[in-house]
């Protein structure tokens, strides 16, 4: 596990610019630990204030990002068939 802190200077994309220092430090999927991360997956809901706390996103490929959220759907019916 790497602990590296990015050189980089911040751009004018104040409102982006979490997101890209989320998958500078996670460059691979964090599901398969294979495929590079394109897309972050916020597993608390929207409007949640820890939404944008690092332990609560994963940094995914594309194809881990559909799998999570079909995973998820079949969870809500689980749920609801109780
Ligand atoms: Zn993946
Ligand atoms: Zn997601």
């Amino acid at each position: 596990m790497e602990a590296r802190v990015s050189g980089r200077a911040y751009g004018s994309h104040a409102a982006t610019s979490g997101l890209g220092l989320f998958q500078d430090a996670h460059p691979k999927c964090q599901r398969c630990n294979n495929r590079r991360s394109k897309e972050a997956h916020h597993e608390l809901h929207k409007g949640h204030p820890a939404r944008y706390d690092w332990p609560f996103m994963r940094a995914l490929c594309t194809p881990c990002h559909i799998e999570v959220h079909q995973q998820m759907r079949v969870l809500v019916t689980i749920t609801l068939a109780k």
